[in-house]
């Protein structure tokens, strides 16, 4: 097996070109968990460790570039203010081991509907950026990346550089059900972001599903009916968001839980993430 060692991007994007069957790795939590196991054996690897780039994080002017190889402990630590969503969704990744090395970048190369980035990237408009030797940068909109079951928009010859999101206008949570509180793949999870400059509320589902997926229509439901200006939540209004998050969703039963489970933990996660985001809403306008 080739083991490819680029220390800038430039050569990182002519090594991918060259030989587009290399796998790229990065914390190697999936990577390697995979070859050890022998569920692949690619003729080469690409390690991305020594590109510092992918290390780097930003924000400006209220636009934040994560870099592909920020790990998760990054996030939590510095990314807490800024994108609260995703750091809470990083805080719930396996282990302080597994979050010194996994990184965002390695969460969208494996595509799993089980990783904990993909709904807060979904809820907060994110958008990633890959790009080819060949072909330049492509700005890939998070809710076009997942086509399929560890399946994304990624060519062969592209590698993911960052990933960007607008830093929180307002309240977002991540919630996750799992079988217990740390070490787990989600057996669903949901994540909310309110902004209340656009008067929006973005959502993403995980796990519950062949790809993570937005609840579109759950989101156009609050889009049209509720109201900024109330001091409470309206309970039809939450119920019936509940509802059309759960419709949203098309799990399968699966060893960790059974599709019916997954409905009802949807339907319930919807309802308390948007009363958590909604009563912080309120506190911070009276503040
Ligand atoms: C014990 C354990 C617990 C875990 N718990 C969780 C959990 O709770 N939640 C969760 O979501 N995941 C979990 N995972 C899975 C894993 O940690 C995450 O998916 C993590 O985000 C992978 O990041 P990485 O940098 O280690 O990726 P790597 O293993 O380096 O790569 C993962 C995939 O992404 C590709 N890739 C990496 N970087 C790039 C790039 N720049 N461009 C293109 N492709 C790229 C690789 O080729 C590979 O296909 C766990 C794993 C282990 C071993």
């Amino acid at each position: 097996m080739d083991f490819l060692r680029p220390t800038t991007w430039a050569e990182a994007l002519a090594a991918k070109a060259d030989q587009p069957e290399a796998v790229p790795l990065q914390g190697g939590t999936d990577v390697m968990v995979e070859i050890n196991f022998d569920v692949r054996r690619p003729p080469a690897l690409l390690d991305l460790t020594r590109v510092a780039e992918l290390r780097e994080w930003t924000v400006t002017g209220g636009r934040c570039r994560i870099g592909a190889g920020v790990p998760y402990r990054v996030v939590v630590e510095e990314l807490g203010g800024v994108l609260p969503g995703l750091a809470q969704a990083a805080r719930t990744v396996g282990s302080p081991q597994i979050r010194n090395r996994g990184t965002v970048g390695g969460n969208l190369g494996a595509a799993s509907p089980a990783g904990d980035s993909h709904p807060p990237l979904l809820a907060g408009e994110a958008v990633i950026e890959v790009e080819s030797r060949e072909r330049g940068v492509r700005m890939i909109p998070a809710a076009e990346f997942y086509l399929g079951v560890k399946r994304s928009a990624l060519r062969p010859d592209e590698l993911t550089r960052a990933v960007h999101a607008e830093a929180a206008a307002g309240p977002q949570y991540f919630s996750k059900v799992g079988t217990r509180n740390a070490m787990v793949i989600a057996v669903c999870s949901f994540a909310i972001a309110l902004d209340p400059v656009r008067r929006r509320v973005g959502t993403g589902i995980g796990s519950a599903a062949p790809t993570p997926r937005r609840a579109e229509e759950a989101e156009d439901l609050l889009a049209r009916e509720l109201d900024w200006d109330a001091r409470t939540l309206d309970p039809s209004l939450l119920k019936w968001f509940g509802r059309l998050c759960a419709e949203a969703a098309a799990p399968i039963d699966d060893v960790r839980g059974t599709a019916a489970y997954r409905l009802h933990a949807i339907d319930v996660m919807a309802r308390r993430t948007l009363t958590w985001a909604w009563n912080d809403h309120i506190g911070r306008r009276a503040a």
